[in-house]
């Protein structure tokens, strides 16, 4: 969900001619174990990012209403990797080809058109996605029969991304209930943005966006109106860890992703904070996301980040990067060598 703030930010600096950086060759050997990405957009394009982005910036910096500011607050800073965005055209063509390199599924969520593109493009690693949400306006919503229909004879298998936090809207909302119910109905998993947001910028670039609605106990109206909920807590509710927790050991029916958080807060904090859900007893559900929306080489990047993680083991890493999402969407399990 952190799409219309970078494409106002790129709006912001012009456009650019820019040439991909990365055209590296392909592993030949695809042996890696399978990872499932549970939070990719269906983007067809990448905005121009001239010079790239560092992820994992160190600080998001203050700003002055009396001068033009930046949809974003991340400092500018020297890092290397730099991740770049792809040339025009190239979008999907480079996702797909990272996601075969790293042998990775991805569940890809978009309007049906949208996410079509990318079925077409890697039919054996997308799964799809759609939610209610017509377009980016509040309160714009695709009628429920359209969205049984893509749910009942369309393919699709997770209803996400669901972004009410962005119109300031509960999740528990009763305006937004029918399409839970039928979630629950079809006994199809939801996938919920909550917590993160507007990267040190909401008040600039989504005035309608609220902290407050991203609180995961916001969910649990939601979740005792419809007890055979399965939920994704999109982003892990950070950084409200103490409620994530609680609404964590409440339900057994939540499971949450790192996706966005992973790469867009301090490195530092992005470790203590799955480290802790690990610690608080909750290694099994927590799933792997990159929110892959610009940059390519971003999914290599956050797997990199797990693979790192001393406070891992290597079973609870594969758990992290494949076994516990396998579970959540109800997949086969990983094949053991
Ligand atoms: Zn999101």
């Amino acid at each position: 969900m952190l799409s219309r703030i970078i494409k106002i930010a790129w709006r912001s600096v012009g456009v650019v001619t820019f040439s991909s950086a990365f055209c590296l060759a392909q592993n030949p050997a695809p042996t890696l174990p399978p990872v499932l990405d549970v939070h990719v957009h269906a983007m067809d394009e990448s905005f121009p990012s001239p010079g790239g982005i560092c992820p994992n910036t160190a600080k998001f910096l203050a700003s002055d209403p009396d001068t033009k500011e930046a949809p974003f607050g991340w400092s500018p800073e020297e890092c290397t990797p730099r991740l770049y965005a792809s040339a025009k055209g190239q979008y999907i063509k480079d996702v797909v080809a990272e996601m075969e390199r790293l042998n990775v599924t991805a569940v890809v969520f978009g309007d049906p058109k949208s996410v079509q593109k990318w079925r077409d493009a890697a039919p054996d690693r997308v799964i799809p996605g759609t939610s209610f949400s017509d377009g980016v306006g509040p309160g714009q919503r695709v009628p429920l029969d359209e969205l049984r229909k893509d749910f009942t004879t369309g393919g699709f298998k997770v209803m996400g991304e669901i972004g009410l936090q962005y119109e300031g809207i509960s999740p528990s909302d009763p305006s937004v209930d029918a399409y839970f119910a039928l979630a629950e109905q079809l006994d199809i998993p939801v996938a919920i943005h909550m917590g993160t947001g507007g990267s040190g910028r909401a008040n600039v670039a989504s005035p309608k966006f609220r902290g407050s609605m991203g609180n995961p106990l916001l969910l649990e109206e939601l979740l005792a109106r419809h007890p055979k909920l399965r939920v994704q807590v999109m982003h892990a509710g950070y950084p409200m860890m103490d409620n994530m927790l609680t609404l964590l050991q409440a339900n057994s029916h939540v499971y949450v992703d790192v996706a966005g958080l992973i790469w867009s807060y301090p490195i530092k904090e992005v470790n203590r904070y799955i480290q802790r859900l690990v610690e608080a007893g909750f290694e099994d559900r927590v799933m792997f996301g990159t929110d892959q929306l610009e940059w390519p080489k971003l999914m290599a990047y956050s797997i990199s980040i797990i693979q790192n993680a001393d406070y891992l083991t290597p079973e609870e890493k594969r758990d992290v990067l494949y076994n516990n999402a396998a579970r959540f969407l109800r997949l086969p399990p990983a094949p053991t060598r």
